[in-house]
């Protein structure tokens, strides 16, 4: 059976910063296929101390949004790590230009011998990986940034990243049966590079996927109890909303079943 595991579920600077939430990636499962998105500081670490221990060597591939510190930190050893420690050639990494090339790639030119293929994330394009399609919906957040849409048969989930609100981003996941949704903020913050909780609940509302999931937790959110905030939300749009925890599991009955 499917699932998505919340290793980490931090969202800003000040939470990264002080671990008050863990600030590893999030582990994916679909139809037997085991990929991991944003492995940012603490995600090998956190893949190893979670119950059962998760093996980086039996992911297909590692997926990165974009290259701020919260999710890149960890991908060289990430790379490493799905290689058999090295040892070979496996894997497939995602991930935008600007972390391979530019001024200040993330991605290490040692680390690039581990991953079999290495694909440049784009819109517009599809990324068969053991049995999920995965495509990519451009974000507006200062480096090049991509939300993520993962099909497969159990369903299609979707990855609401960093982003700026924009009234077009919605129907690029209209059809998800799980949306995560990364909201650093509670109160409406127009002027950010990053989704406030009005502005996830306008895409939540649109989408209307049989699961929400709220991750990617700033200061304001942690004190306003996200888990509080979803239930209100379950209650109000009429659909289930929940906030995740650190190494939180969504099995994907609860997506399918509805
Ligand atoms: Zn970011």
């Amino acid at each position: 059976m499917g699932y998505v595991k919340f290793l980490g579920t931090a969202g800003a600077r000040f939470v990264v910063a002080r671990q008050l939430r863990y600030s590893a990636g999030t582990w994916i499962e679909l139809s037997g296929t085991q990929v991991l998105l944003d492995p940012g500081p603490g995600t090998l670490l956190r893949c190893r101390r979670v119950r059962p221990a998760l093996d980086p060597a039996r992911l297909s591939a590692v997926l990165l949004s974009h290259k701020h510190l919260d999710h890149s930190t960890d991908i060289n050893i990430m790379l490493e790590a799905m290689a058999g420690a090295g040892t070979k050639r496996r894997g497939v990494l995602l991930a935008p230009a600007d972390a391979l090339e530019g001024e200040d790639p993330v991605v290490l030119k040692y680390a690039r011998r581990f991953p079999a293929r290495i694909e440049v994330l784009t819109e517009g394009k599809t990324w068969e990986i053991d049995g999920i399609q995965v495509q990519a919906v451009r974000h507006r957040h200062g480096v090049e940034t991509y939300g993520l849409l993962l099909n497969s048969e159990e369903g299609r989930v979707g990855f609401v990243i960093d982003t700026k609100f924009s009234p077009t981003l919605p129907e690029f996941y209209v059809g998800c049966d799980l949306l995560v949704l990364n909201v650093v903020r509670r109160e409406w913050s127009p002027d950010i590079d990053h989704l406030s909780l009005p502005e996830a609940v306008e895409i939540i509302r649109a989408v209307e996927p049989k699961l929400a999931v709220l991750t990617h937790f700033g200061i304001t959110m942690l004190r306003g109890k996200p888990w509080e905030l979803a239930a209100q939300l379950s209650e109000k749009l009429g659909l289930e909303v929940v906030a995740a925890s650190d190494g939180l599991t969504v099995e994907s009955t609860r997506w399918l079943s509805r």
